[in-house]
């Protein structure tokens, strides 16, 4: 759960209490933000996550159901849900507090099983799992995912705490950094281990670096309104693409016109488009 400040006149410093112009409260999460964009381009998306129980997770719960996320597989844990703290001054930068809440007490011990009752229902499926989770959860969903010949995409955001290892990396078959979080990985190591890197630009959209060969995939044009969210828009459509057959470079194209796309409205998912709507921007 997001909640958002904004039109701080300036930045508190310690000790100080300032007034911000307006709050919000935005359900937000990388993967829910993921999982929501996936969804409303017709997926069948399931979110593999915890909520606290308490009132944020009951809100986050309720909007994920009303976009048509299945919730089979999310567990409901004592103690708070996951919140940011976001801090938007009237320059639009923000400051941004986060406590990892029910988040952290995913531990990827019950992965081979829920994936065992996912992949009864439908069969091969696509992974997608970003870095808002312990590592421990991730790679025991890597390492399901090859072991059953199932499509894993990781979205190293936000930008790893501590290396991401080799064993990890080597179970990656695509990878999704934007320009910093590539920079604190390292280039050289992810095209050595990562078959497929996908590098996202912002407005100047995205590169896909395969097979020794880097292609670039430009940008829609957009007047964005707020681009919170667009990496995470991206992420979700990359995978809904793969997932459907694309080739990777077309995949790529419709996750640029979904990452512009979500930068129409405020927040991470006021504006992400249905399939038609996407398929008709992509052109
Ligand atoms: P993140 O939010 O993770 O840093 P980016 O800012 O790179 O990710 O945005 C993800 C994708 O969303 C980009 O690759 C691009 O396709 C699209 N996007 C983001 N900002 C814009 C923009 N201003 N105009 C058009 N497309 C954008």
């Amino acid at each position: 759960m997001d909640l958002v400040f904004t039109g701080l006149a300036a930045m508190p410093v310690p000790g100080e209490t300032v007034a911000a112009r307006s709050f919000e409260l935005q359900p937000g999460g990388k993967g829910a933000n993921q999982a929501s964009a996936a969804a409303a381009l017709g997926a069948d998306v399931r979110l593999v996550a915890a909520l606290g129980d308490d009132e944020f997770g009951r809100i986050a719960a309720a909007d994920l159901r009303a976009r048509g996320v299945s919730l089979d597989h999310v567990a409901t844990v004592p103690g708070p849900s996951g919140v940011a703290g976001v801090l938007i001054d009237q320059a639009g930068e923000n400051v941004v507090i986060v406590n990892p809440g029910a988040n952290g007490a995913l531990d990827g011990a019950d992965a081979s099983a829920v994936a065992d009752r996912i992949g009864a229902e439908s069969g091969a499926l696509t992974v997608l799992a970003s870095l808002e989770v312990p590592l421990d959860a991730i790679r025991a969903w890597a390492r399901v995912a090859r072991e059953r010949g199932w499509r894993f995409i990781l979205n190293p955001a936000p930008a790893p705490a501590e290396p991401l290892d080799d064993e990890l990396l080597a179970l990656v078959d695509v990878i999704t950094p934007n320009q910093t979080e590539l920079a604190s990985i390292g280039e050289e190591r992810l095209a050595a281990v990562v078959p497929v890197v996908v590098v996202t630009l912002g407005g100047d959209g995205a590169e896909v670096r395969a097979g020794g060969t880097v292609t670039r995939v430009p940008a829609f044009a957009v007047e964005p309104v707020d681009t919170t969210g667009a990496g995470d828009a991206f992420n979700g459509a990359l995978a809904v693409g793969l997932a459907s057959g694309r080739q990777i470079g077309d995949a790529v194209r419709l996750a640029c016109a979904v990452g512009a796309l979500a930068t129409r409205g405020l927040g991470a998912r006021s504006s992400l488009p249905d399939a038609a709507e996407a398929e008709a921007f992509a052109g």
